[in-house]
C-alpha cells in the first residue's frame, strides 16, 4: 500500500469512504467473499491493536493471528500480509497498520516480508494502465473497500467497458464529463458485478486467474470447443467477472447484461 505518490489520483487511499489493499494479499484467500475478508480484517485489526506500540512482541501477534484465521491461502506464493487491517474508526478504509500515517510517525513496514522500500515503492498497474478518466470512474463510482479493491485492480474489466462505450459513441471518455449522478450510478452498478455476478465461478478464481495446486493460469472460456462459437465480443469482461457459463443461453444472458450497462452509460453520457 502506497500513500504518498505523484500520480494525479491517489488510488491506494483515494478518500475517506474506501481504499485498497489488494497488493498486500487482501483477496488471496480461497474464500474471498466480503464476509470472509472482513472477518480477517477485523481479526487483524483487533488482535494487532494492543501490539502496535511494542515491536518486540510482533511475533506473538503473528502466532495469535495465524491461529485465528479460518481460511486458506488461494495462491501459496503470494504473500498475505498480517499487517493489513481497518485503519479508521468507521472501518471503511483498509490499509497498512505499520504505515507512519497510521502509527503516528514510525515506519514499521520492515517488519513485513516485503519491507518498507518495496511497500512504499509499489504502484500497481492501475496507476500506469488506466487513463485518468478510467481511474476517476472507479474512484467516483465505488464507496466501499471490497468492491473498490477488486475493481481498481481489474484492468480488463474497466478498459474493455470504456473501449465498447468509446467505439460506440466515437470519442474518448472525458474525465470532466463523468461528474454526473446518472453516470456514477451506472458505473456503480456495473462495478458491483465484481461481487454479484450471477455467473460467477464457485471456487479457485480471482478475476481472470484460476488456481490449481501451486500454479495459476489465465482463465479462458472454451467457446469453440463447447459451442462451436467464436469468442464473445465481451470475452475479457466475462473472464474478469470469473464467469462459469453452463450453456449458450447463459452466454447470451451474460452478454445481454453487459450490453445493458454499456447502453445505460451511453444514454447518460453527454456526447459533444
Ligand atoms: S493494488 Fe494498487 S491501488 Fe491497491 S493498494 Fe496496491 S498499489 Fe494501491
Ligand atoms: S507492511 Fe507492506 S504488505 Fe503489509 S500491509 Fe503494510 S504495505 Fe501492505
Amino acid at each position: 500500500m502506497t500513500i504518498a505518490c505523484h500520480h494525479p489520483i491517489q488510488l491506494c487511499q483515494p478518500d475517506a469512504g474506501k481504499s485498497c489493499g489488494a497488493c498486500c494479499g487482501l483477496y488471496n484467500w480461497k474464500n474471498h467473499s466480503r464476509a470472509a475478508i472482513e472477518a480477517i480484517l477485523v481479526l487483524q485489526t483487533e488482535l494487532f491493536a494492543p501490539f502496535q506500540k511494542s515491536e518486540k512482541h510482533f511475533d506473538t501477534y503473528r502466532e495469535l493471528r495465524t491461529a485465528g484465521i479460518m481460511n486458506e491461502k488461494l495462491f501459496e506464493t503470494i504473500y498475505n500480509c498480517e499487517f493489513i487491517g481497518f485503519i479508521d474508526p468507521e472501518r471503511r478504509r483498509v490499509g497498512c497498520m505499520l504505515h507512519p500515517m497510521v502509527t503516528g510517525g514510525h515506519d514499521l513496514r520492515n517488519h513485513c516480508f516485503y519491507g518498507a522500500e518495496i511497500c512504499s515503492g509499489h504502484f500497481c498497474p492501475g496507476y500506469s494502465c488506466f487513463s485518468t478518466a478510467q481511474q476517476r470512474s472507479v474512484v467516483q463510482a465505488t464507496d466501499d473497500w471490497y468492491i473498490y479493491g477488486l475493481t481498481i485492480t481489474d484492468i480488463d474489466l474497466v478498459k474493455e467497458f470504456f473501449k465498447y462505450v468509446e467505439d460506440t459513441i466515437g470519442e474518448s471518455i472525458k474525465e470532466k464529463k463523468l461528474n454526473q449522478s446518472a453516470i456514477t450510478s451506472v458505473l456503480a452498478d456495473f462495478f458491483k458485478l465484481k461481487e454479484h455476478w450471477p455467473f460467477k465461478a464457485r471456487e479457485n478464481r480471482l478475476g481472470k486467474y484460476y488456481f490449481s495446486a501451486a500454479e495459476y493460469h489465465l482463465a479462458r472460456i472454451a467457446y469453440k470447443e463447447r459451442w462451436g462459437l467464436p469468442p464473445s465480443r465481451f470475452d475479457k469482461i466475462l473472464v474478469s467477472l470469473e464467469s462459469e457459463l453452463a450453456s449458450q443461453e447463459d452466454l447470451r444472458s451474460a452478454e445481454a447484461i453487459i450490453q445493458k450497462f454499456i447502453n445505460r452509460f451511453i444514454a447518460a453520457y453527454p456526447v459533444t
